[in-house]
């Protein structure tokens, strides 16, 4: 029985409810909404950085059932104000020094909000050619930014890549680790062996989940012992391979960190490189957070021995000014990440593909789609040019580096660690419960925003100096209020 064909409207598009928004209007609420964000960014200082939304308490402002007919623009925006912003914390405010910062920037939100108005899918370099290649070079501009070996240039057999976060670069290393080890086998047919993958006792939570999402199962993700530093002892580090191959396992995949999450140690990567090329494992570099320190030549030297790596990742979107999420990953190898995980469907085969002249990146990350994240990588090394980059990031780094000259110098604090770069390990010498105390009557105050880790079991404040507009009042009123806490 052949199905009824629906009858066309018979009034024009624009009387029915929920008409699209014209040109004209968004024009307006366009401009709009970047006044609302210039305001946003001007007064940000006078909101305490810590929401104090109590949980289910923005839930329980929104209607239960989604709108039955449209509803105009302004009332929508005044809703940020009414319903949002009591439940967001402030990670732009210029006293977030907790975690690691996602700094954001003016170039990097227009960029994003071009990317938006594109609207572009970029799975394919036929479904927009420039989404492609402007991601390649900014990949390459981004290289000789950190200074990282000439292996990962696209212009060679590596090349970059734009991912949605550190996390899923992992994975794919992981992922293409795996394969390698195992021969390429997609099929899983005669693959028994176990495959072992190394990290330090402190590398990130990402690498267990990459492990166990990769199906290597957590038992065999070997925790590495460090140094008191936090940095992984390269003599452990053989030790377990040598374990794990007497007992007829396979060694797969390495993991190095370069600034640590909890305490920015840097692993010594060239002795690990020398380990995985001696016994062809796969090195990937996990550089989430301290990567852009590179950009200044004074501090380049984090990236000792990357030239051994077989992958690479770093997030500008957490200490480059570009807004979250922008994770670059590079490989040594595209063809062990393109064999990796590339399936090719009817549907999306085309000429360009077929000449071999081009790059699908859809075979470059684990989802299809992707979002054209380059512009925002783009406006933000054009407006701040590599002078400011390593002007703004110097800057962090000297404040970080004062901050932790006061901790030293008074009698009632220590540093937990020495700081290498940008985050701040310190403690008041009094035990574990005045440091809580003192973080919870700072965060409770709104001034500023502090977390915490554990180091040699003690607690231990954190305190990261990478907020895009944190100047050296801000450290300076950190430092009185941390003090007058203790007090
Ligand atoms: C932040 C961080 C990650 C995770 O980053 P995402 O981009 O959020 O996945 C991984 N490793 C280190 C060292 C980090 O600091």
């Amino acid at each position: 029985m052949a199905a009824e064909t629906p009858e066309a409207p018979e009034c024009p598009p624009e009387s029915l409810p929920g008409a699209h928004m014209s040109p004209a209007e968004f024009r307006r609420h366009g401009h709009a909404v970047v006044d609302w964000i210039a305001d946003y960014l001007e007064g940000i200082e006078a909101r305490p950085v810590l929401s104090r939304a109590e949980p289910g308490s923005i839930a329980a402002k929104l209607p239960k059932h989604p709108p039955a007919t449209g509803e105009p623009f302004e009332a929508i925006l005044s809703d940020m104000d009414a319903i949002v912003m009591p439940g967001v914390t402030h990670w732009q405010h210029p006293s977030f020094f907790a975690y690691f910062n996602s700094n954001a920037s003016g170039p990097s939100i227009l960029g994003e909000l071009l990317s938006a108005g594109l609207g572009v899918q970029g799975m394919l370099w036929a479904t927009s050619p420039a989404c492609t290649e402007v991601e390649t070079v900014m990949m390459d501009w981004l290289l000789e930014l950190l200074g990282l070996p000439d292996a990962f240039r696209s212009t060679g057999a590596g090349g970059g890549v734009i991912q949605d976060s550190a996390s899923s670069a992992t994975l794919c290393a992981i992922l293409a680790a795996r394969e390698r080890a195992t021969g390429w086998r997609t099929d899983r047919a005669g693959v028994d062996r176990r495959l072992c993958v190394y990290a330090s006792e402190q590398t990130h939570s990402s690498i267990e989940k990459a492990v166990r999402i990769a199906g290597l199962g957590r038992d065999n993700l070997r925790a590495v012992a460090c140094d008191a530093r936090g940095a992984l002892d390269p003599a452990a580090l053989t030790a377990a391979i040598a374990a794990d191959r007497a007992a007829g396992h396979t060694p797969c995949a390495v993991i190095a960190t370069i600034g640590t999450t909890s305490s920015h140690a840097i692993d010594p990567v060239r002795a690990m490189g020398a380990i995985c090329r001696a016994e062809g494992i796969w090195l990937h570099v996990d550089a989430a957070h301290a990567g852009p320190a590179a950009v200044c030549p004074a501090y380049r030297w984090i990236h000792d021995g990357v030239e051994l790596a077989d992958s690479y990742c770093t997030n500008p979107h957490k200490w480059m000014f570009t807004n979250f999420d922008c994770d670059a990953f590079w490989v040594r190898d595209r063809a062990a990440l393109v064999r990796t995980l590339s399936v090719l469907p009817e549907y999306l085969r085309n000429a360009a593909t077929a000449s071999g002249r081009v790059i699908d990146y859809r075979d470059w990350q684990i989802p299809l789609g992707r979002r054209f994240r380059a512009l925002k990588l783009w406006f933000v090394m054009r407006h701040y040019g590599v002078a400011g980059l390593r002007r703004h990031i110097e800057g962090h780094v000297a404040l970080a580096q004062r901050f932790a000259g006061w901790v030293e110098a008074d009698p009632d604090f220590e540093l937990a660690v020495p700081a290498p770069l940008n985050l701040v390990c310190f403690r008041h010498t009094g035990g574990d419960a005045i440091n809580e105390a003192i973080m919870q009557r700072l965060n409770d105050s709104g001034a500023l925003y502090l977390t915490h880790t554990r180091i040699g079991d003690r607690f231990t404040l954190r305190l990261c100096v990478g907020g895009t507009h944190t100047e050296a009042r801000h450290v300076e009123d950190a430092w009185r209020r941390i003090r007058a806490a203790a007090a």
